[in-house]
């Protein structure tokens, strides 16, 4: 950090810097005040000098009071006239300097003849004119004090122009108490400098935060505007780094599956498990990542779907089985039995969370128990409480690592990633996912006795049931033989060649072309029961491709599924819009590619 960034007169340069544009807006605002009220007391003024003439008519000679009088209606009619020009259009900052000028010229011109009406006509033994050039010159002045208080010097020049005559007159005048009336005109002009420094100051610090809120304004759309736009990168960067690993990524994850169905020695198996491990660690890692950027940009979607919670437990914890049994650890869930038969959210989501507490338990403990509880807890009308916990018999945690566990990249200890490996992300994911059903996961731990994770969610209960799944739920890679005609289109023979194998495996006829354009004329003139459409392909996208294939077919059907490594929330909405039936993400699981195909393929005759 550059230290005399922090320095108090770094500080005060850089407000001096901040603060001028404010300073010169507000100056201009000030100027614009004073032309706006301006036009009342010209009128005043004028109405005034007539009020005083005819008051007066009598006392002095006729010409005095035609002069006086002409020299008023020419300066106050060149002053309207210059307000009116003002006013005729929208004055620019810069330009108000010079149209504050005038105004100070037009006021001190405006003074002066009242200055000189003061030594003319309280030059008089006569009470009746004193009188009435003494109120006139007060009210003048106590209305100036408000309209000129914009402009301070501005006022001071009338108060000096009007009434440092009077005070004149007045101390040379041979009556006794004239003293005392001249003391008291200087006490009421330091009145009035007094108010119309304070209601200057007003006015000033009034339209300084106006325009310092207003550049705060600017300033912080500016920051948004930048903010968005850094975010909208980060969003294109992950979409297109997704893209670009998970293409590479399907190639070795579909080989792997092959490899794993095929011959192998005990030692080859070994192997290839080991590497299918890594490659899964690895895109379950891409995920996080991916989920973590949806969760920051906002865009992290959620399902609204009727599900039974029940069943989704349960298939979670048969997933994570396997993983169990291999550390010799039990997994057991306690259901309790008043919970209720479906309610709507995302079952997915759900299992995402349970995935990483159940994981994490399993990972953290060497020896016992994981046990995964879930039960009824009361809510609103309409709502199912529940509670979830997950807790086990492993390493457990102290206070200062529990407080930070929720934290993004945060594991306990940096050997925690070299025993158990880990991205630290998991927790951090399942809190906000969790947030987002208006929970919040809580942790109880003990070092050396193991830890409980558990969270309490409310969801609206669903008064029917959800469809059941189409083709069965099972997704297993094993099957009978299929029959069926299957046309992918994708541009990496990498990948063109692992679903050519999980395909000829299901025993369906396959064909392979690298492109949208050769793909167009081949899926519209032979039949076929599904074509897998590649999304990023040079040429014609996958998406355009399928809307000039639909173009073509002109309502004639077929299945159009994307096979795509982009794994955004967005690209899914834009394959339905270009006309296609389903989305694969790669690396594609045989599993679901069997589902899928179950759906819509026949087993072949038997012979
Ligand atoms: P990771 O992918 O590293 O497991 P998580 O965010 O899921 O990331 O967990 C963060 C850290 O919290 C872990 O590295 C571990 O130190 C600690 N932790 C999480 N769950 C448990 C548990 N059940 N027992 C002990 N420590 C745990």
């Amino acid at each position: 950090m550059n230290p005399s960034a922090n320095s108090p007169t770094a500080a005060r340069a850089f407000a001096a810097a901040e603060s001028e544009p404010v300073r010169q807006k507000v100056e201009a605002e000030l100027t614009r005040l004073l032309y706006r009220s301006a036009n009342f007391g010209l009128c005043s003024n004028l109405a005034l000098s007539l009020v005083l003439v005819v008051g007066l008519w009598s006392y002095f000679p006729a010409r005095t009071h035609l002069i006086w009088l002409a020299a008023v209606i020419a300066v106050s009619s060149v002053r309207l006239a210059v307000n009116f020009r003002f006013e005729q259009r929208a004055r620019l900052d810069a330009e108000l300097p010079s149209w504050r000028r005038a105004f100070v010229v037009g006021v001190a011109l405006s003074a002066a003849l009242w200055g000189i009406a003061a030594l003319l006509y309280l030059d008089t033994p006569d009470v009746l004119p004193r009188c009435l050039v003494m109120f006139i010159l007060a009210g003048l002045n106590a209305g100036a004090a408000r309209s000129l208080a914009p402009v301070k010097a501005c006022y001071h020049l009338y108060v000096a122009l009007t009434l440092v005559p009077v005070f004149g007159v007045l101390l040379f005048m041979p009556e006794a108490g004239m003293w005392t009336l001249a003391f008291c005109t200087v006490t009421y002009a330091l009145f009035l400098l007094n108010t119309t420094h304070l209601q200057h100051s007003e006015l000033l610090q009034l339209h300084r935060v106006a325009y310092e809120k207003e550049a705060l304004l600017e300033t912080l759309s500016i920051a948004k505007a930048r903010a968005e736009e850094a975010s909208v990168a980060k969003s294109d960067f992950l979409a297109t780094m997704s893209h670009e690993i998970r293409t590479p990524m399907n190639g070795l994850i579909g080989m792997l599956q092959l490899v794993r169905d095929s011959d192998l020695n005990p030692e080859q198996r070994e192997q290839v498990n080991i590497a299918a491990g890594s490659a899964h660690a690895l895109l379950r890692l891409i995920n996080d990542i991916l989920d973590l950027s949806r969760i920051e940009s906002g865009r992290l979607e959620f399902e609204s779907i009727p599900f039974s919670v029940r069943e989704t437990v349960e298939e979670t914890i048969s997933f994570m089985d396997g993983r169990a049994e291999e550390k010799r650890l039990l997994l057991r869930l306690t259901a309790s039995p008043d919970l209720p038969a479906y309610v709507i959210g995302d079952p997915g989501r759900l299992k995402q969370i349970l995935v990483n507490l159940i994981g994490n338990a399993l990972k953290f403990t060497s020896a016992g128990s994981v046990d995964v509880h879930v039960e009824s807890i009361p809510a609103a009308a309409g709502q199912a409480g529940l509670r979830i916990r997950v807790s086990d018999t492993g390493v457990g945690m102290n206070a200062e690592a529990t407080a930070k566990l929720f934290n993004k990249f945060t594991q306990v200890d940096s050997s925690t990633t070299r025993r158990y490996g880990g991205s630290g992300l998991g927790l951090a994911i399942a809190q906000e996912l969790v947030r987002r059903m208006g929970g919040s996961i809580q942790v109880q731990s003990t070092p050396g006795r193991g830890s409980e994770f558990s969270f309490e969610i409310s969801l609206p209960l669903a008064s029917e049931a959800p469809p059941a799944p189409v083709g069965g739920s099972n997704a297993t890679s094993a099957g009978p033989l299929l029959a069926g005609r299957v046309l992918v289109v994708d541009d990496d023979a990498v990948n063109r060649r692992v679903i050519e194998m999980m395909l000829r495996r299901f025993g369906v006829e396959t064909t392979l072309v690298a492109s949208g354009y050769d793909a167009i004329d081949r899926a519209v003139d032979e039949p076929w029961n599904v074509v897998f459409m590649d999304l990023r392909m040079p040429g014609i996208d996958g998406l355009e491709t399928t809307r000039r294939i639909r173009q073509r077919l002109a309502g004639r059907p077929l299945r159009i599924v994307a096979l795509t490594a982009n794994a955004m929330d967005e690209d899914r909405a834009d394959c339905t819009a270009a006309g296609m039936d389903d989305f694969i993400t790669k690396p594609v699981k045989q599993s679901e590619l069997r589902r899928l195909l179950e759906m819509w393929l026949k087993p072949p005759p038997k012979s």
